[in-house]
């Protein structure tokens, strides 16, 4: 790739911003962050010449709670989205308008429709292209396999090939923009995975035992007695879903630096949430509890004239503060209301990480039926996290009073040990600040989720949530 010679070639602010999200990926599947067996070489690039931040934490494992995050800077008990029906309220400043105000052209390529129109998601934006309310049939994708399926298709989501493909026609009609916002969520690594030739042999592709056809969709998720054998199978599919979306933001890189915008861009790569993928009894799902499988994901920065490349910083972030990062690397004031924390140094300033060193996150809002999904049971209603990088405490809420697990993260990153009643001074403490952050947060903001439209169930049902 390019990036190196771009580097030395440009020292100026960047004009326009490329933010990247996409759909359900785990930090830890893409090569980068140490997964050698994935097959993410676009990504791994910019993680080599960018900023990579090891440990990003979103503050919920729902799509638009998280989204509304980055969108805001805020928590979900701020902003009020904190179920994937919530809607993201018109009183809210969002990115896209702070930047629509400060001349920016912004364009929002979507794939996922849970956050399409009426989600509250496009406001601030000039341009909108994704799912309309409705599904399109992603033609690009294992369709003679699928025929053959007996199970539950979705088609609730444009491909990574749409996103893409999206953006070029886009470029063809769109004057060239002084400033441009374009924000592309990619969708594919979200269940079901499905990913088309070649990437369905790409990765882990030896011994891979495929679910017979009979097999129910139940039968398949939320199934915490599925054999591992059809657990690696999954595995192996998600990580070629994320393969086969490395390959199409791949394109769009190339694309970019074609028409001379990535030169001059702020570029940033995220997701929204992980995945279970069958870790801690959770099968194919995230959001309903707040394990690291469901909260840690990517976060990278790269622009031309970034201090250094090839920066990887140890610090726990959170995604609520990829907005004030933005508007400091691009120099776009914002009232000082809006005004967070950044999370990188400016021309030679260092940046005060220091005020981000605990970090909290919450469950979305359970809508399994609790007498037919008993394994979950225990984590209906909220649950919640503090971290700082170096411990985690989780309260679950399950049946009434919470119950505490406790992990430390610095022996014990894949949070196996839970450490509860160790070290009490410790352990209270945590329990102290995560009580007073649940208290703020059920005063501020909303803790029952939005009534939900039969389009809204029609939705959820459609990607699985519900049934
Ligand atoms: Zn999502």
């Amino acid at each position: 790739m390019l990036f190196g010679a771009i580097v030395t070639a440009t020292a100026q602010d960047p004009q326009h911003l490329i933010l990247v999200s996409i759909d359900t990926l785990r930090a830890d599947h893409l090569g980068c962050y140490g997964n050698w067996e994935a097959y993410t070489p676009n990504i791994d690039t910019v993680a080599r010449h960018g900023i990579m931040f090891r440990k990003a934490v979103v503050p919920c494992g729902r799509t638009n709670p998280s989204l509304a995050s980055i969108m805001t800077a805020k928590y979900p008990n701020e902003h009020g989205v904190r179920s994937l029906s919530d809607k993201l309220g018109d009183s809210e400043i969002t990115l896209a308008e702070i930047l629509k105000n400060n001349g920016f052209t912004t364009v929002f390529v979507n794939g996922n429709t849970l956050v399409g129109p009426n989600s509250g998601f496009i406001q601030g934006f000039d341009i909108y292209r994704g799912p309309q309310g409705g599904y399109v049939l992603e033609t690009t994708k294992n369709t003679a396999k699928n025929k053959k399926s007996k199970r539950k298709q979705y088609q609730n989501r444009r491909s990574a090939h749409h996103i893409t493909e999206y953006v070029y026609s886009l470029f063809k009609s769109l004057a060239e923009p002084r400033h441009l916002f374009l924000w592309t969520h990619y969708m594919d690594p979200h269940w079901t995975y499905d990913p088309p030739s070649p990437f369905d042999r790409m990765c882990r592709a030896t011994d891979m035992n495929a679910p017979p056809p009979e097999l129910t969709e139940r039968q398949l998720r939320f199934n915490p007695s599925l054999h591992a054998k059809y657990n690696e199978y999954f595995k192996a599919m998600y990580a070629g879903e994320v393969a086969y979306t490395d390959y199409h933001i791949g394109r769009l890189f190339r694309f970019l630096f074609d028409e001379n915008v990535m030169i001059d861009s702020l570029l940033i790569v995220t997701s929204d949430h992980g995945e279970s993928l069958g870790e801690k009894g959770f099968f194919y799902s995230h959001g309903d509890e707040v394990y690291r499988q469901s909260l840690n994901v990517p976060l990278i920065f790269w622009w031309s004239e970034q201090p250094e490349t090839n920066q990887i910083i140890p610090d726990p972030v959170q995604t609520t503060d990829i907005r004030p990062t933005i508007l400091q690397i691009l120099a776009v004031s914002a009232p000082a209301s809006l005004a967070n924390r950044s999370l990188l140094p400016r021309n030679g300033t260092p940046c005060d990480r220091s005020q981000i060193r605990f970090m909290y996150a919450e469950t979305g809002t359970w809508r399994q039926n609790a007498d037919t999904e008993k394994p979950y049971s225990s984590y209906r209603g909220k649950s919640y996290m503090i971290s700082n990088g170096l411990r985690k405490l989780i309260a679950k809420s399950g049946s009434g009073e919470f119950t505490y697990e406790l992990f430390n993260l610095a022996n014990d990153p894949g949070e196996k040990k839970n450490v509860i009643g160790v070290n009490l001074p410790q352990e209270n403490k945590l329990k102290t600040m995560l009580s007073e952050w649940i208290v703020k947060s059920n005063k501020t903001g909303k803790t029952e989720a939005s009534p939900v439209s039969p389009e809204m169930i029609q939705k959820l049902e459609r990607l699985g949530y519900i049934r």
